[in-house]
């Protein structure tokens, strides 16, 4: 099927009699008639459910749909995008691992890594995503477990090079780990281009309403764990697990399957069924959304770069942007809904329009259907200091916009009046 059709139909088939609609499956327990049959399920040996901690019906139907949008064997839904990020590396990495990291990413994420998994002994190095070959490859340790980035990076609107940062992390025999959270599988589908796993905020525009935060890890189940020696785990008994050797019992689905059996199993940050009903049917139109978001951001990103009192906009979708020619590789059906922008009065200017905007709302949100703004440096990002805040490719004056679905013409007509404001 194509995205289109999977985005409606991947996941959940009914047969005949049952609900069209994907079933709310509220319940945390499921009932088995033998203690053998349980105990098949608790050693892994039989797919079924047992507990929603660890799986439920709805989360699964979800997950599937995911998994088969990104072109992936396997996902898992989490509490949280946040959660999703932290589990993707806690599946690779122990106290006394390295990670390498892209700069360019999302406030939450970089104090994820910079402070929390410091405090749990693994330690997140950051690098330039532009930076040469040599000196990425020179960022690698003998006990680094991945690479991470964004693919279109939030909010700074850098474009990654998939296959190039693929490329030197495979020669390293390390996976790499993507967030596509703004792109979407619809503009972006990072396995193509050599991504082993993909992460995302579902929050965003897979959800698309603004109706429930959640997360979802992918595994494209192409990443060879017996042939790197980096890891170990996934090679040798788990003893926490009846001494199950993953990639021997689960062969190409090893690490989600171990994201999920040690990971959710432990730590507990799962999706609800109500929680994946609502992401369902945000990703039931997301095909038909990402199109629009694409046009109507591409429409004001060339209306904001006519603007006096504006000193930059960042769109990887506008030919002046320096991200263009990745744009034209990796985002070719268009660049998101998202666009980064400096007034050239800075913070003070930024508050004054902010202020001034009626149909557009100030949300700490992004990829919402409906019009939102907001100002990372005193919001997403006010953790960081200065010099973090240009690590991560922030401005103090920068306005970070996400396009609605809204009438182009009604966006323009606020912009403009918020400008004319200042
Ligand atoms: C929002 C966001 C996250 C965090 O997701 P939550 O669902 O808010 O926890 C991670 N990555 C990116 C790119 C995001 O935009």
């Amino acid at each position: 099927m194509e995205l289109e059709s999977l985005c409606l139909h991947a996941g959940y088939t009914p047969k005949n009699g049952e609900p069209r609609v994907l079933p709310i499956v509220q319940s945390t327990t499921f009932t088995y008639s033998s203690t053998k049959q349980v105990a098949q399920l608790f050693d892994l040996e039989l797919p079924g459910f047992f507990y929603s901690r660890l799986s439920n019906p709805t989360v699964d139907a979800v997950e599937q749909k995911i998994a088969a949008l990104e072109g992936g064997v396997g996902a898992m839904c989490t509490s949280s995008g946040q959660a999703a990020s932290l589990i993707s590396i806690m599946t690779l990495a122990k106290a006394g691992d390295h990670v390498l990291s892209m700069s360019s990413i999302y406030g939450g994420t970089f104090n994820l890594f910079a402070v929390t998994l410091k405090r749990f002994g693994i330690e997140v190095t950051f690098i330039d995503e532009r930076s040469s070959d040599e000196e990425i490859k020179a960022a690698i340790r003998p006990n680094t477990k991945a690479i991470f980035g964004e693919t279109i990076a939030n909010p700074s609107m850098d474009v990654l090079d998939i296959e190039r940062i693929a490329n030197i992390a495979h020669e390293a025999g390390l996976p790499l780990i993507v967030d596509n959270t703004f792109a979407t599988p619809i503009l972006c589908r990072p396995f193509e281009f050599g991504a082993d796993i993909v992460v995302h905020s579902t929050t965003k525009y897979l959800d698309g309403h603004a109706l429930q935060v959640g997360g979802v890890i992918v595994d494209s189940g192409k990443f060879d764990w017996t042939a790197s020696p980096r890891f170990e785990e996934f090679v040798t008994p788990d003893p926490s697990y009846h001494g199950i050797v993953y990639t021997k019992t689960f062969g190409k689905a090893a690490y989600i399957v171990k994201a999920r059996a040690q990971l959710m199993r432990d730590l507990g940050c799962c999706q609800t069924a109500q929680g994946a009903f609502y992401i369902n049917l945000g990703l039931e139109t997301l095909a038909l959304r990402m199109p629009r978001y694409c046009e109507n951001a591409l429409e004001v990103a060339k209306f904001l770069s006519t603007q006096d009192k504006i000193s930059e906009v960042r769109y990887p979708g506008l030919e002046s942007s320096p991200n263009f020619k990745l744009a034209q590789k990796y985002l070719k059906n268009g660049a998101s809904g998202v666009i980064s922008f400096e007034l050239k009065g800075g913070r003070e200017a930024g508050a004054k329009f902010i202020d001034s905007l009626k149909m557009t709302s100030l949300q700490v949100h992004v990829a919402d259907i409906r019009t939102c703004v907001l100002h990372p440096a005193s919001s997403t990002h006010r953790q960081l200091t200065d010099e973090q805040l240009v690590e991560c490719g922030i401005t103090p004056g920068l306005i970070r916009l996400s396009v609605g679905l809204e009438n182009v013409k009604d966006i323009i007509a606020d912009l403009t009046q918020a400008l004319a404001a200042i």
